[in-house]
């Protein structure tokens, strides 16, 4: 417990130093309009979130359709389903402008991931990423649609001016065999004392069968549970969050090499979760995918916002994952530590 309240001062800090104001200044000479309107597109990127490039993308990833090099990917588990996941990732990266690096750390074990810089130089990070493996089945909700999540921030994101944070987005490997994929590029950036504020990962965003659009925040340590819910109003998203005390995937690798961190993920811990969770029947068909744009709205906005140094609310109070009130998260039926 002291590990994550040190965490949360030291990141109440780092907020606390950035600038005031929530937009950069506008510049002298330009065009008013048109540098109001680039704010606004900035403010607001998480409109562009498209449902149908969603639902493209994860009917690949889940197999239901080939590739443009006419393969199918059948499932994410073995190390053929894998690679092919991970060629599939990369013509999309590289379609939205991307280099993608390989984090290879053992055999047949490799991470993917990108690098998008401030657009004011930093040595500071924001990392997001999600598991992009599956156990040998379709994974169209685990966790499909967190890489889909994903892909689809990195492609708008490059898009929001006045970034003053440098974006890192993962597709990690080999989560289900025990966040391994996670948990070596967490060590990898941890040696290269990467200067990182906050890590968000999501992992299962697919099922939402009370329609309520619940999204549950795991372990948001520091400013982190203020923020989301700061841009759920600020953005007018307006979503039901819930913040849970689950530690079922990779946000724990982070937290755990030091990063502050936070989960997203459906309604796990309250219930509203898919019945087909390491099935053969976690399919395409199964994703409710007006719930996944809605939470990828939220994400994309938190990103954004983040990258831009809007800051935290003043007020943040720092309770401990296990501490705060208001749910009895002991009780759930998924209360347990296996990975998602
Ligand atoms: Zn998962």
């Amino acid at each position: 417990m002291r590990f994550v309240r040190g965490l949360s001062v030291a990141m109440g800090l780092i907020v606390a130093g950035c600038a005031v104001a929530t937009v950069s200044p506008v510049q002298p000479g330009a065009p008013r309009s048109a540098t109001l309107a680039s704010l606004q597109q900035g403010r607001n990127v998480e409109t562009q979130v498209d449902i149908q490039r969603l639902k493209d993308t994860l009917a690949v990833l889940s197999g239901k359709t080939a590739m443009a090099s006419g393969q199918t990917i059948p499932e994410r588990g073995t190390v053929n389903g894998r690679e092919l996941t991970r060629q599939f990732i990369t013509g999309t990266l590289e379609a939205s402008g991307y280099t993608v690096e390989r984090h290879k750390y053992r055999t047949n074990g490799e991470n993917l991931m990108v690098r998008l810089p401030a657009t004011t130089p930093t040595d500071e990070w924001i990392v997001v990423g999600a598991h992009m493996d599956s156990v040998k089945n379709a994974g169209a909700n685990d966790n499909g649609t967190g890489t889909v999540s994903v892909l689809e921030i990195a492609r708008l994101m490059r898009q929001v001016e006045n970034r003053k944070v440098n974006v890192l987005f993962a597709w990690f490997d080999e989560e289900e065999l025990g966040l391994i994929g996670s948990e070596y590029m967490a060590a990898a950036f941890k040696k290269q004392g990467m200067k990182i504020s906050s890590v968000h990962t999501i992992d299962m965003m697919g099922w939402d069968a009370d329609k309520d659009r619940a999204v549950e925040i795991e372990r948001p340590d520091g400013v982190l549970w203020d923020y989301y819910q700061m841009v759920n109003k600020t953005h007018g998203l307006n979503l039901k969050l819930a913040r849970t005390d689950s530690g079922s995937t990779d946000h724990v690798a982070f937290r755990a090499a030091g990063f502050p961190s936070v989960g997203l993920c459906e309604e796990w811990e309250g219930g509203d979760t898919t019945p087909h969770y390491h099935k053969k029947t976690d399919t395409w068909e199964t994703v409710d995918f007006a719930y996944l744009a809605s939470t990828t709205k939220l994400f994309t906005a938190a990103v954004s916002d983040l990258a831009r140094k809007v800051p935290a609310p003043p007020a943040t109070k720092f309770v401990p994952h296990n501490k705060f009130p208001g749910r009895d998260h002991t009780c759930g039926p998924n209360h347990d530590n296996h990975a998602h």
